[in-house]
């Protein structure tokens, strides 16, 4: 009989948005992302705005990254773009350097019918991970491998790997109909060659377990992160659940209201709802940082995920 093998060790990653400003670009450079960077995470990953408005400036922030040990990994949308678009445009971060992608179709612009628009030629995440396969592998000059066990026989390999990861709604997507869809649609994409999937945020640790269970009974196996957004505020929070259209998480946000420290009650939440999340299971935590590092590492630190010295002063 075998030993099962070891559960892998949590890992950890982070989200950036591609600045705005000088300002904000300057805050960026010079203290949040050295901090994040040094903490030692799996990835980085840097947004996209949808319909390419931030095109250059994303990859500003990934050409960064490409300078750190740190692994980039650029979000991708295909909304409104044409097929012959979207190939250059996986080209393009291909050559800069970037194997890591997380793909989605992107929302239309806000207020729009879609019916009325231009929704491009790519109706979903999954056709966009098909399609970052096929423009890498036409890129990458394929060689011949030797077989194993076969001599003289060869089969065709291409250099490079790619992840593709890919967006899942442990509480469903807006437009979604049913749980069956959103399932269908996550199978869907892993069906098209993605290899990793992050979450939408959620509050309870059991609407992310609940959704891994229900997965898993669909016959997804790709790793499935959690994402993890610290609420500081009450401001962010109403912003962030008109965005997602996530239920509204009433003790949480009478907690944050009733506090003169919003900070430390969304760092402690969002701590309890890690260390929930990695109990039940989940193979790490992805924190959305709204381009800061210290939420971000304090929720880390709380969870037990930071090595012994972190860029907060603290040890662990
Ligand atoms: P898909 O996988 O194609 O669809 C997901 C679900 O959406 C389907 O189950 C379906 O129910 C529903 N759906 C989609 N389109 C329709 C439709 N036309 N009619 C009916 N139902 C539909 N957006 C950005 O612009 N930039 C980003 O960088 C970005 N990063 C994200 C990162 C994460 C981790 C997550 C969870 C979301 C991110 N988004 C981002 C938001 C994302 O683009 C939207 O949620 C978008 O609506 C769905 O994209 P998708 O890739 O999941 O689409």
């Amino acid at each position: 009989m075998t030993a099962a093998a070891p559960a892998a060790c949590p890992t950890f990653s982070f989200e950036l948005f591609p600045p705005r400003d000088a300002a904000a670009e300057a805050a960026l450079v010079g203290s949040a992302l050295p901090a994040l960077v040094a903490a030692g995470p799996e990835f980085i990953s840097v947004t996209y705005g949808a319909s390419g408005s931030t095109r250059g400036v994303s990859l500003d922030v990934l050409r960064r990254l490409l300078a750190t040990p740190v692994k980039p990994m650029a979000h991708l949308t295909c909304v409104g773009s044409s097929y012959a678009e979207a190939s250059r445009l996986i080209r393009e971060f291909l050559d800069a350097g970037v194997t890591s992608f997380l793909a989605l179709r992107g929302d239309p612009p806000a207020g729009v019918p879609e019916e009325e628009i231009f929704l491009g030629d790519l109706g979903s995440a999954g056709e966009l991970v098909q399609l970052i396969h096929r423009v890498q592998k036409e890129r990458v000059p394929f060689r011949q491998v030797e077989l194993p066990g076969l001599p003289g026989a060869k089969r065709i390999a291409s250099g490079e790997k790619v992840t593709i990861a890919v967006a899942a709604f442990p509480n469903g997507h807006p437009r979604s109909r049913s749980r069956a869809q959103d399932l269908d649609t996550l199978l869907a994409k892993e069906a098209a060659g993605a290899n990793l999937a992050i979450t939408q945020l959620f509050f309870e640790a059991d609407e992310f377990h609940a959704f891994v269970a229900d997965a898993r009974a669909a016959g997804v196996t790709m790793r499935i992160l959690p994402g993890i957004m610290p609420m500081l505020s009450v401001p962010r929070l109403r912003r962030i659940l008109e965005l997602t259209g996530e239920r509204e998480p009433t003790a949480l946000l009478r907690a944050l209201e009733a506090s003169d420290d919003p900070f430390s009650v969304g760092v402690d939440h969002a701590i309890r709802l890690g260390r929930a999340l990695l109990d039940g299971g989940a193979p790490g935590l992805h924190l959305y940082t709204f381009n800061r590092h210290e939420a971000p590492l304090a929720v880390l630190d709380g969870a037990g995920l930071l090595p012994l010295t972190t860029p907060t002063g603290k040890t662990s």
